[in-house]
């Protein structure tokens, strides 16, 4: 029998996030011939409702309060269990972002009901939605199902196929009142350490330095690749930590989780911590001086070589393609 499955639509700098409509196919999977509910929380956030139905959602809650402007745990899981009150669904489905892993756990902990976070694909077997996610770093996935009750889980961006946009889709878009109380915490100002660029949780092409990059002046061939890639430029930790680049781009088991369809690591040795958070990515494209280097190992192509010779290489090499196809 069909369920009813709440999304929540991600909204960062007025627009929704790609991982959002990722969110809706996967709650699609989950509700077999139920309803997708698509659920937008922020101040003036209305206007986006329209967006979740064209990908999938049958209608959309809207809860709307000046409190609710930036994200706080306190505010929206306020608002979350104010839609789950009025709704009582029986799936939930969040992005495994920096908010969806914030608030999911808070969520699950008030409804008193177990979390699968992180989940890279779903299917049903008999009868049952199967969830496959990560364990030990990547090294191992493991399969899950909710046996009783109300399924809760976070999709990883850039994982799960979106439905196909379809402008002709419709339906209700309404708006619920929640008094938010007093937060316990307020945000004064969000100071942007990338303001440039793709976002790297969402990149679809990343080029990542290691310390083989040598000093930030050596990060430079890596962002004309990316900016002609229409990428983000990442790093490993040795790369941080050396203070090459600032620890936002850090990708890893204590950074960022990324798969892009594209990977180019330059100068990255692939210890396990990095391979963490990249391995994941659909093709990956190792540049290092040594063929012995571990990033060989989950690499689809690996070249051996210098990457200030290889990298500007690479970049003229798109630049030509771009061109000969434009
Ligand atoms: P190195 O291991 O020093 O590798 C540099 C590579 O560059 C070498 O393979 C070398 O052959 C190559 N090279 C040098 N010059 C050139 C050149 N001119 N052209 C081509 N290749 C060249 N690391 C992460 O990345 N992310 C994490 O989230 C993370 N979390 C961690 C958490 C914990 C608890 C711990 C203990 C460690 C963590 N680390 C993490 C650190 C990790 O163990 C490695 O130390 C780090 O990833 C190494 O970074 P690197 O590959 O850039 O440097």
């Amino acid at each position: 029998m069909g369920k009813k499955v709440l999304v929540l639509g991600e909204v960062r700098d007025g627009s929704l996030r790609n991982v959002s409509f990722e969110a809706i196919a996967a709650a699609k999977t989950i509700a077999d011939d139920g309803e997708v509910v698509g659920v937008l929380i922020g101040d003036a956030v209305k206007s986006l409702g329209q967006e979740l139905i064209q990908y999938g959602a049958d209608r959309v809650v809207v809860v709307e309060d000046e409190k609710l402007k930036q994200y706080t745990s306190d505010g929206f899981s306020q608002a979350v269990m104010a839609v789950i009150d009025q709704e009582k669904p029986e799936g939930i489905v969040f992005g495994h972002t920096a908010l969806g892993k914030d608030l999911s756990p808070k969520i699950a902990s008030k409804l008193g009901v177990g979390l699968i976070s992180d989940a890279v694909a779903l299917e049903v077997v008999d009868g049952e939605v199967v969830f496959t996610r990560p364990i030990y770093s990547g090294k191992a996935f493991e399969k899950k199902v909710v046996k009783n009750g109300l399924i809760f889980a976070t999709v990883r961006p850039n994982n799960i196929t979106p439905l196909e946009k379809d402008e002709s889709r419709s339906g209700d878009i309404i708006s619920l009142s929640v008094e938010i109380k007093d937060l316990r915490t307020i945000i004064k100002e969000v100071v942007r350490k990338t303001a440039e660029g793709v976002d790297l949780s969402e990149a679809k092409v990343i080029v990542a330095g290691g310390r083989g990059v040598k000093s930030s002046e050596g990060f430079e061939p890596l962002k004309e690749l990316a900016k002609v890639l229409g990428g983000a430029v990442g790093a490993s930790r040795g790369a941080c930590d050396a203070d090459y680049c600032d620890y936002s781009l850090q990708i890893g088991q204590t950074g960022k989780v990324v798969t892009p369809d594209l990977y180019i690591a330059c100068g990255i040795s692939g210890a396990i911590q990095h391979l963490a958070g990249m391995s994941n990515s659909k093709v990956i494209v190792a540049i290092n001086k040594d063929p012995e280097a571990n990033i060989f190992k989950v690499a689809d192509y690996g070249i051996v070589g210098d990457l200030f010779e290889v990298v500007p290489m690479l970049t003229e090499e798109f630049k030509k393609l771009k061109v000969a196809s434009s």
